[in-house]
């Protein structure tokens, strides 16, 4: 799923092409994305984007006096569509028409979690509530270096309402760089390895976001090998060469190396410990 550095990317691309131009018209192709009714999407006709954003996993469409927030969660994806298109492919979810500018689609691919989108107006905030703050806030190094959370790592990190942004992709690329286990746990942490963890995300997240950058175009069903380690399980780890171990945590894959970041030990798979017990 897109995490902060694709959609950070991605909002730069839309940007790029969609400042200053006028919505002609929302297409809604999929009812149930749709999460809010106190605005039809009709109102977006003739508003100007401002620009686009992005603020955790959401993209922020700034067309004053309103504003369109996009949730692709697993399985949503982007077509920068030009030419517009006027298709509806399986799983669309919403078409944004904008005057002499490429269309914006939405669709969705994924059966669990589903792309999601708002209407909002200018300054409310829907579904940003309660987000954490982004790895570049000063808050988070508050959080990293004097924070007390109990919570494995792993788990710490793709928490949105914790740390906006990432998921369990990038997750796991930050931990293998920091050196730290996926169990390990922020209340047991010196300040140096505290320390390392910081630099280790905003380093992972920034590298990739510089690489994204290279795309063109929306975001494809398959966006392409981002990861240093996630979804390299039985491979080399790219840093010592031992083969990379994964263990099942939360219904999602960890991939881990036992050198580099747990001290030689292959870690238990949870669900495979309560079926032995
Ligand atoms: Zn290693």
């Amino acid at each position: 799923m897109p995490e902060l550095p694709e959609l950070e990317a991605l909002a730069e691309r839309m940007t790029d092409v969609l400042q200053g131009c006028a919505v002609e018209s929302a297409d809604v192709l999929g009812f149930s994305a749709l999460k809010t009714f106190e605005i039809n999407p009709e109102e977006l006709e003739g508003k100007i984007v401002a620009g686009v954003s992005r603020r955790g996993k959401y993209l922020d469409i700034s067309l004053p006096p309103l504003r369109v927030l996009i949730h692709l969660s697993q399985g949503g994806r982007v077509d920068i569509e030009a030419p517009p298109k006027s298709t509806k492919p399986r799983g669309s979810v919403v078409r944004l028409r904008f005057d002499g500018a490429p269309s914006i689609l939405i669709k969705e691919f994924g059966t669990e979690r589903k792309a999601a989108w708002w209407v909002l107006r200018e300054g409310e905030i829907g579904p940003l509530e309660g987000l954490g703050p982004e790895p570049f806030d000063d808050a988070f190094e508050e959080l990293v270096m004097r924070g007390t959370d109990r919570r494995q790592l792993h788990t710490f990190l793709r928490h949105q309402r914790t740390v906006a942004g990432i998921g369990r992709g990038f997750a796991d690329d930050i931990l293998h760089a920091a050196k730290l286990s996926p169990y390990a746990k922020l209340s047991s942490l010196d300040e140096d390895p505290r320390r390392t963890l910081l630099n280790a995300t905003r380093k992972v997240l920034t590298a990739a976001t510089e690489r994204e950058r290279e795309r063109t175009g929306g975001l494809p069903p398959k966006m392409g090998d981002r990861f240093t380690i996630h979804n390299h399980f039985g491979e080399p780890c790219p840093r010592c060469g031992t083969k990379l171990e994964h263990v099942s945590y939360e219904s999602r894959e960890v991939v881990y190396c036992p050198v580099c970041q747990t001290g030689g030990k292959v870690l238990a798979d949870r669900r495979m410990s309560r079926l032995l017990k």
